[in-house]
């Protein structure tokens, strides 16, 4: 059977579709190397929403995302992050949720992992 392509985070967006459905869709198109090659294009997906989802971005947080808006700023130095220049990574912040981190403040964050310290910093 062809797969045809979804735009799977306005679906959820919009309450359309679980995402256990999600999940076997992208589990279907796994199952086809000709399928999976497409992944990105048959999800839907932008180039930044490709690079979170890699990074571990839940499909709940893309579409959030996607519709409300991309976390704006890195929760370790504070400073401007844009999402569109790459160069972070996401990270699941204690009591602060999914957020864009710079790829070089991954550092700073495993050195400094008593999370209070940065925590009481803002
Ligand atoms: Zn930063």
């Amino acid at each position: 059977m062809k797969i045809k392509k979804r735009d799977v985070l306005k679906e959820l967006y919009h309450d359309k579709v679980s995402v256990s459905e999600i999940r076997n869709f992208k589990d279907k198109i796994f199952e086809k190397p000709s399928t999976q090659s497409r992944i990105y294009d048959l999800l839907m997906f932008s180039k930044i929403e490709k690079g979170a989802w890699i990074h571990g971005a839940p499909w709940s947080i893309l579409a959030k995302w996607r519709y409300e808006g991309w976390p704006q700023k890195c929760p370790v130095c504070n400073k401007k992050v844009v999402p569109e220049k790459f160069g972070w990574m996401v990270k699941k912040i204690e009591k602060e949720g999914y957020k864009l981190v710079h790829i070089d403040c991954l550092d700073k964050l495993r050195k400094t992992r008593n999370k209070a310290t940065w925590h009481a910093k803002k």
